[in-house]
């Protein structure tokens, strides 16, 4: 019986096929899932021959395969995946800088970035200015001759602030710099930052590409074919690339990327309005609800929807933001987002516990700040434990003779 060959009819760019994330023309008998590549090696059928992979620190087909997926949803070539977001950060950096060279920074990163710039690249001589990034006029003027990289991130990390993709791109042409974007709390589908303008978009796909906790791993996306070589000779240098296992539970994860990045931000949006109207609440965060300049940026940049992650602060502070905590059932206490369960963080005893009060306070993480990463429960379920640990609080307060937590 021969072989029945065809190929594929629908290109798997469009987020809602990424489930056809296969290369190989479709074939009788082939597996549904393409099977992982688990080899450090890959044989040659004579000397001088030359097959595309030939050991695992330089390319796998299991890495290549995501590559080419992640590349897809952006319109961009196979992009370079890494052991986690962190060390496709450090490649990136690698790529770009040398001492002596200076890094416009938002200060809404995620603090592994921050750390990245004051902790390691700033004794080689690579210097980092901070800046408010949704302020474009306080990024421009951070730049300086011997500036070679913008790096933001939008919606920020966890005030969820937004950053005008297209402002910051044109303020890195002007300079002939790169803007880099860290993609990572909307991921492709709810925000492309190269059709922005940016050269690079960052992702730790950790969190919501993987989706389910099982695999760490890190992307860079871009359009310069150039940067792409440069930055797969910086893995390859290192030895920073993604196991090939990784990869495949990343494949299998980043079928269901839009079905769940939507309807987990449609539940984020639902709970955000609620938490807004709740007298024990203050300063809800999600872009859902952005006004003026804000709503508009969120309008061009983002695809529909405004993402999972959403923050608020519990009247009451640090107390009672650790008591609402631990009185919740349905929301776990992590380090986290992007699961499909839903998952909550207090960045003042977590995250940042290590930033000095009055700086972080500053960057706008109050004691009482909370960070919840909406997973795909039902938003009712969500509403009433919230409500639940926030009468909880309330009770435990009023018998302890504490402060009314509306004060
Ligand atoms: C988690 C995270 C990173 C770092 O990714 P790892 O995979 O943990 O190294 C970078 N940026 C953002 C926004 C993150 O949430």
């Amino acid at each position: 019986m021969g072989f029945q060959q065809r190929t594929p009819t629908q290109p798997p760019h469009s987020p809602e096929s990424i489930c056809l994330n296969r290369l190989d023309p479709i074939c009788d008998g082939q597996p549904l899932v393409p099977s992982i590549a688990q080899s450090t090696t890959f044989q040659r059928s004579g000397v001088g021959s030359d097959p595309e992979h030939q050991y695992s620190r330089v390319s796998n087909p299991s890495v290549a395969l995501l590559e080419s997926t992640l590349g897809k949803l952006e319109d961009a070539p196979a992009g370079v995946c890494f052991g986690t977001g962190l060390a496709a950060e450090t490649a990136l950096f690698l790529s770009l800088l040398q001492s002596g060279d200076h890094v416009v920074c938002g200060r809404g990163v995620y603090g592994g970035t921050t750390r990245l710039f004051q902790q390691l690249l700033s004794p080689y001589g690579i210097e980092c200015t901070f800046v408010d990034s949704t302020d474009t006029d306080e990024v421009r003027r951070a730049v300086q001759p011997n500036t070679r990289l913008i790096f933001v991130e939008t919606p920020a990390n966890p005030t969820l602030d937004l950053t005008d993709i297209r402002a910051c791109a044109e303020i890195a042409k002007d300079a002939g710099v790169k803007l880099a974007v860290d993609n990572t709390f909307l991921t492709p589908v709810l925000q492309r930052p190269l059709d922005h303008g940016a050269d690079i978009s960052v992702y730790s796909t950790t969190k919501f590409i993987d989706g389910h906790s099982v695999a760490l791993g890190g992307a860079l996306v871009s359009k310069d074919q150039g940067l792409l070589d440069r930055i797969r000779f910086i893995r390859k240098c290192t030895g920073a690339i993604q196991s090939p296992f990784n990869a495949w539970l990343t494949l299998n994860g980043i079928k269901t990327l839009p079905l769940r990045l939507k309807a987990q931000s449609k539940s984020a949006a639902e709970l955000s309005s609620w938490l807004l109207d709740h007298d024990q609440i203050e300063r809800v965060r999600h872009p859902s609800l952005a006004t003026g300049h804000d709503a508009l940026i969120a309008q061009r940049q983002h695809l529909g929807e405004h993402g999972a992650v959403v923050s608020f602060s519990i009247k009451g502070g640090y107390d009672a933001a650790c008591r609402f905590v631990s009185s919740l059932r349905r929301c776990t206490l992590v380090e986290h987002v992007g699961s499909v369960e839903t998952l909550i963080t207090h960045p003042a005893s977590m995250t940042h516990a290590d930033v000095p009060r009055e700086q972080r306070i500053d960057v706008g993480i109050s004691d009482g700040l909370l960070r919840l990463s909406v997973g795909l429960e039902p938003a009712e379920e969500l509403i009433t434990d919230i409500r639940q640990a926030l009468a909880a609080i309330r009770a435990t307060s009023k018998s302890q003779g504490g402060v009314p937590v509306h004060a």
